[in-house]
């Protein structure tokens, strides 16, 4: 409980699990009690006695329900669990699996899922389908049919409790005759007071008639006119409420279940009505109140009702909830891969329990809490892989002290590796191009090989350096609401520069800007305009895991002390620089970082060897190689409309014209743009010069054409594109086609 100061709610389901956990108790027998708990030493870890001596099993294989049927015996027939720490990196997760393995049966535990492709593998699609197929309800134990009863009980419960509550509110604000005969607690009622009395009440007719009341259709009967009249009084309710009050004092208690006698408080005294009494002796006034007396007395016991099914429906729902996680569970053993995250998994850890997953894979291990990933296992985990990176974002707990007294920082994937864990590092990298990942080879990785992919990637359109650092001195700026910085000048330098970038026909979701300070995020979210609305803007710690295309990243901090924070963090560095597949760009006071950081230093020799630093970008327009020194946000503004070098683009267009346009980034083979030069064509027949515009299809000639007879003497004006259907001929007098053109 040492985590509670904020947040509870968030690890309340870790909590639950941590508490009642003893699986991890060496006497349980779990094996990997020895180095989670007493920290042993990892170098001599033993293989799962499932394992063929020496052969270690592949994910693969693991995942492929025919090669383990094939290996029965040496591979566990449990579900493999996969767990993440987000929704997002677990669909990932999943999404790659059945790509790689069409015929893998997965369950995606919780509702959180945004992937399409695994809509049918969620739990709840699942149980769906269990329960479309008759046959299953004869599985082991009858637990399908058993839920379904449960869960008809408890629908019945609630049907039953909603009408009664609808029976109460109609009780408690009268607005009209009720007729107690037809309702639930009407009935209940009726049967507890002297018959006299319920043969009157519980018939309309002769209710109405005892009450005084006519015709109760004719003149839209209303409780208050009534009242009004009988009673002689305005204030309905306040009269009624009296009466309420005064009915429910002490010495008429007795009597409201007393189903020989009734007494009823007349306002002045008391009377009572005996079993068998006449009751058409009774004056209106008297008939009134023992009326409205009855209401009172239906609802009290309306509510009473509806409070005792409520502690049986509460009590119904655990059973269900008991019968549903039996269901569940049956559904998890039989599948190939169990998807959950870690919160997930916690909160759901009666299902991990009952389908026993032996192997348990934790993706980005080593940015989740110790405490968090320990809640995934179970006692039945024999094998335990940890994917992650130590050298990229540790777990952070919530409270700083934590972090600086206690450790809590270092994640259990961490202080394995430190343990002296088996372990093997991933040396090829698949995402950065090969003047990105320098970065941080040597600097931050020992080793980084670049698969042939990556040197395969495009220069960014409309720059001269697709990797760049733009150094300045402008000052950063402390935001004492949100305890953070930000800096004008580079988040004004980052909106020009997403501006131009979109101008060279990237779109929104190719490009990502990232902050390493919050404040620094709002800012640059406030200033992106419009035409970047759709980029993301988000901070370094919450993109880790992430990539994209083009990365433009700000680092904020510049101050005369040179304090650079968190931005000479190892970790963070290391995550901020290796989002980006095809361009980084980066923005910070890189001299201030040289002189306090010596990871800074290093990457500062790496850009400095490639001429990828300097106080300006330099940006090549695509059509005519002008370079443009851009050094702030407002260098760019002449380029803003168009992105390209600011000059007429003349380039040469499809059609032979030359581009009139100013020099675009946009739509460099011109396919979008439309030519309006005059068109240079002929028409059809070939006489005339075309008269639209270039771009445009040429339309029908329309200019006249004059025909001639043979005899020409007759002539006509027709349009060029219309045939001439013969003139009447001054000798042949008919109409012939011999008319000639000229
Ligand atoms: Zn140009
Ligand atoms: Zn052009
Ligand atoms: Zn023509
Ligand atoms: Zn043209
Ligand atoms: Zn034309
Ligand atoms: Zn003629």
């Amino acid at each position: 409980m040492l985590e509670c100061e904020a947040y509870f709610e968030a690890y309340r389901y870790n909590l639950d699990v941590l508490q009642k956990i003893n699986f991890l108790n060496n006497g349980e027998g779990n094996p990997l009690s020895k180095f989670i708990v007493q920290g042993g030493s990892c170098s001599s870890v033993n293989l799962p006695s499932y394992f063929e001596a020496g052969h270690l099993l592949q994910l693969p294989v693991a995942c492929n329900p025919q090669q383990r049927k094939g290996r029965r015996g040496s591979v566990p027939n449990s579900p493999i669990l996969i767990a993440c720490e987000t929704n997002h990196a677990l669909d990932q997760f999943l999404e790659l699996l059945l790509t790689l393995q069409k015929n893998v049966k997965i369950v995606r535990v919780g509702s959180q899922s945004e992937s399409e492709e695994l809509n049918r593998c969620t739990l709840y699609h699942q149980r769906r389908k269990l329960r479309r197929n008759k046959r299953n309800y004869r599985d082991e134990g009858g637990i399908l049919y058993d839920e379904t009863q449960i869960r008809r009980q408890v629908t019945g419960m609630e049907n039953k409790i909603r009408a009664l509550q609808t029976e109460v509110a109609a009780l408690e604000n009268v607005s009209g005759l009720l007729n107690l005969g037809k309702m639930w607690v009407g009935k209940q009622l009726l049967g507890r007071i002297p018959s006299s009395l319920r043969n009157i009440l519980e018939n309309e007719e002769k209710c109405t008639k005892w009450l005084g009341i006519e015709d109760i259709t004719s003149n839209g009967f209303q409780v208050s006119n009534v009242m009004r009249s009988w009673f002689n009084i305005s204030g309905f309710q306040q009269r009624r409420s009296r009466l309420v009050t005064l009915g429910t004092q002490p010495k008429n208690r007795k009597l409201d279940l007393d189903g020989e006698e009734l007494v009823v408080d007349n306002g002045n005294g008391q009377f009572s009505l005996k079993n068998g009494n006449d009751v058409s002796n009774y004056t209106m006034g008297q008939r009134w109140r023992i009326y409205f007396r009855l209401l009172e007395i239906a609802a009290e016991m309306g509510r009473k009702t509806s409070a005792e099914k409520g502690k049986q429906l509460k009590e119904a729902r655990l059973k269900l909830k008991a019968a549903k996680d039996k269901v569940n569970g049956w559904i998890l053993k039989g599948t190939d891969i169990i998807g959950m995250t870690t919160t997930g998994a916690a909160k759901h850890h009666l299902l991990l329990e009952y389908a026993k997953p032996e192997i348990v894979i934790i993706e980005e291990a080593a940015e989740i809490l110790e405490a968090r990933l320990i809640t995934s296992l179970t006692k039945d985990c024999k094998q335990l892989i940890l994917i992650g990176d130590h050298l990229q974002l540790r777990p952070r707990p919530t409270v700083y002290e934590l972090e600086r007294k206690y450790h809590l920082n270092v994640s259990l994937f961490e202080r394995m590796i430190l343990n002296g864990v088996k372990m093997c590092t991933l040396k090829t990298q698949h995402r950065m191009r090969p003047e990105i990942s320098d970065l941080i080879t040597g600097s931050v990785y020992k080793t980084l090989y670049n698969h042939p992919s990556v040197r395969e990637y495009p220069h960014v359109k409309g720059v001269l350096k697709s990797l760049f650092f733009v150094t300045h001195t402008q000052p950063e700026k402390h935001d004492p609401n949100l305890m953070s910085k930000s800096n004008q000048h580079e988040a004004n330098f980052i909106v020009g520069l997403c501006e131009y970038l979109l101008l060279q026909g990237y779109l929104p979701t190719e490009i990502t800007v990232l902050a390493t300070y919050n404040a620094q995020v709002f800012l640059l979210q406030k200033l992106m305009p419009v035409s970047c609305s759709e980029v993301e803007v988000t901070s370094v710690d919450s993109y880790q895991g992430e990539e994209n295309k083009i990365i433009l990243l700000s680092l904020v901090r510049s101050n005369p002390e040179d304090k650079i924070g968190f931005v000479g963090i190892e970790n963070r560095v290391c995550v901020a620089l290796s989002r980006a597949k095809h361009g980084l760009f980066v923005v910070g006071n890189l001299n201030s970082f040289i002189n306090t950081s010596k990871i800074w230093q290093q990457i500062h020799a790496k850009l400095e060897s490639g001429q990828n630093c300097g106080d300006g970008l330099e940006l090549k327009c695509a059509q005519h190689g002008r370079i443009t020194r851009v050094q702030r946000g407002s260098d760019f503004f002449p380029l803003k409309s168009a992105g390209g070098c600011g000059e007429r683009c003349n380039a040469k267009l499809p059609c032979s014209h030359l581009c009139p346009q100013i020099c675009h980034g946009f739509d460099r083979s011109h396919e979008g743009f439309k030519c309006m030069e005059p068109c240079e064509r002929k028409c059809k027949v070939g006489y005339h010069q075309c008269q639209a515009e270039c771009s445009a299809e040429c339309p029908p000639c329309k200019l006249p054409v004059m025909w001639r007879c043979k005899s020409r003497i007759h002539e006509t004006f027709l349009p060029c594109d219309e045939p001439c259907v013969g003139l009447e001929c001054c000798q042949t007098q008919t109409k012939e086609a011999s008319c000639q053109l000229t």
